[in-house]
């Protein structure tokens, strides 16, 4: 069965045609996050019957929505999209689904899509007991135990792990969630520029000349010695190796995933996490085994993929 599903991310949107586990077409087009919610679908609705036409196609047997904030999958319905796309909350997809593409359609997570397809499809096959860590704007995260997805009442175990505290006190820097000392106001995307500019060191780096600073910008700089990138970058390294530790202490995983944009380092980024953990993490059993996606570009539209499937099949992963 062929399924379709969109990805559609605070800068830009995937749409990706799969079957069997496997992406059999795809594109990137551009997201609106500062702009409504509709906007973005109708863009979506355009954009996914485009590449259905590229292959024939006039419907689909599913389809996998996922969104960068908090959603209830069993209402399919948006709970939070934290200064996201302003009419994204309570917005009735159902509708607009029996409007579009007129199938089955799940909607989830995109953190927990993430998880979801590395499990059944990429690097976490061997394994019902894992942790993802994705790195994009933001951080996200997502927890298996035992095959299932960990959601919790509200929807938001794990699923918001990049608001887990790394630091405390009146000085720890202030998160877009409302607390202080999160791990992504900390190391992410969006907090790397912040921390840039204000270091006493920038005037003199080579990231005070760049067009924008992003992690493949400090990588770059940090190897060709810029003290102020290889600061930063340690920095980087540390947070989330206090995130990983935290996640093991909340879930048990054995495996832990990283994806997203920031995992295009490889193994300078896997390699630092995985001596954190073994060296530091309370894991009497063993170590869990940090693995890099197999296709980080791509594990949210095969979760979708394997999410739809799993509901048409009646095994829905609530
Ligand atoms: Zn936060």
């Amino acid at each position: 069965m062929v399924t379709l599903s969109l990805d559609i991310g605070g800068t830009r949107m995937k749409l990706a045609l799969l079957q069997d586990g496997r992406i059999l077409r795809e594109r990137i087009a551009e997201a609106y996050r500062d702009d409504t919610y509709q906007k973005n679908l109708d863009a979506a609705e355009r954009e996914g019957k485009a590449l259905m036409a590229e292959m024939g196609l006039t419907r689909v047997g599913g389809l996998g929505i996922a969104f960068p904030g908090l959603v209830n999958p069993r209402d399919k319905v948006v709970v939070s999209a934290n200064g996201k796309f302003v009419d994204a909350v309570g917005y009735d997809l159902k509708s607009w689904v029996a409007r579009t593409f007129a199938c089955p359609f799940v909607l989830d997570n995109d953190s927990n899509a993430a998880l979801v397809g590395e499990v059944a499809y990429g690097c976490a096959q061997d394994t019902r007991d894992a942790v993802l860590m994705i790195f994009g704007t933001g951080v996200g995260a997502a927890a298996m135990m035992d095959g299932r997805l960990i959601r919790g009442k509200h929807f938001q175990a794990a699923c918001i792990g990049g608001h887990m505290a790394v630091e405390a006190g009146p000085d720890a820097a202030p998160c877009n969630c409302g607390n202080i000392g999160c791990l992504e106001a900390n190391a992410s995307s969006w907090a790397l520029p912040l921390f840039a500019r204000r270091d006493p060191l920038f005037a003199q780096s080579a990231l005070a000349k760049a067009d924008v600073i992003d992690y493949k910008n400090l990588k770059d700089c940090a190897d060709a010695g810029d003290a102020l990138s290889q600061k930063l970058l340690r920095r980087s390294l540390d947070v989330w190796s206090a995130g990983l530790c935290n996640l093991i202490v909340a879930y048990d995983p054995e495996v832990i995933v990283l994806s997203g944009g920031i995992s295009r380092m490889g193994e300078d980024l896997r390699a630092p996490l995985q001596a954190h953990i073994d060296k530091y993490a309370w894991t009497p059993w063993g170590h869990p085994q940090v693995r890099l996606a197999k296709n980080p570009e791509g594990s949210v539209v095969l979760g979708l993929h394997r999410l739809v499937l799993d509901e048409i099949a009646g095994n829905p992963a609530l």
